[in-house]
């Protein structure tokens, strides 16, 4: 048994995914013994991710301001519009350096199993920024939810938004592939082998 504080420690360690008991307690005692200044910036961290990160109100990236960096970029072309799962998806597509459209962020998959409705998602906003759009590029993974999201999605814009330019990106990544796993070339190849839907 260690004193109260580091206790409390290694059982906030043990809320981290994968984390178990001896690599809890590892981490904790290494900060126990850690430069105090170095400690600090750490706990900074952690308090600033939660209360400087919000959502961009605009596409529902993470962003520090109100709108995130890509929405603020007058360079971009703000009528091409790619939607994906999450911000690890946009960070994931950003390192290709292929694509100068802008993003859409659902912060989620419909998934009826799991009590995740239409209306728990990001969605009604994509279908009025669809209505300024040339071309809206659905980049839901390849997954049974991200399927059904992108049909969702489909059926939803041809009906609101009859003119625009629905496409999905070429699943290159085998069935079940994610997104945010693939390699830089395939995730380029997605996007340049994108079909129009339906
Ligand atoms: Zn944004």
């Amino acid at each position: 048994m260690y004193p109260a504080s580091l206790e409390k420690l290694i059982q906030c360690f043990r809320t981290l995914p994968g984390v178990g008991e001896k690599t809890a307690e590892r981490y904790a005692l290494l900060i126990s013994e850690s430069d105090p200044e170095d400690v600090r910036q750490f706990a900074e961290a952690l308090i600033n991710v939660k209360e400087k990160l919000h959502h961009c109100s605009v596409c529902g990236n993470l962003s520090e301001g109100e709108r995130c960096s890509i929405c603020s970029d007058a360079s971009r072309n703000h009528r091409q519009i790619f939607v994906v799962q999450s911000a690890r998806d946009v960070s994931a597509m950003e390192r290709t350096n292929e694509y100068r459209g802008v993003y859409h962020v659902l912060n989620g998959l419909i998934c009826p199993s799991k009590g995740v409705m239409p209306e728990d998602l990001n969605i009604e906003k994509l279908t009025e920024r669809a209505a300024q759009a040339d071309e809206i590029i659905i980049a839901t993974n390849a997954t049974l939810d991200g399927e059904t999201t992108a049909m969702y999605l489909d059926r939803l814009l041809k009906q609101k938004c009859p003119d625009v330019l629905v496409t999905r990106i070429a699943h290159g990544l085998p069935a079940g592939g994610m997104l945010d796993y693939a390699d830089e070339m395939t995730l380029s190849h997605a996007l340049s082998d994108r079909r129009k839907m339906r």
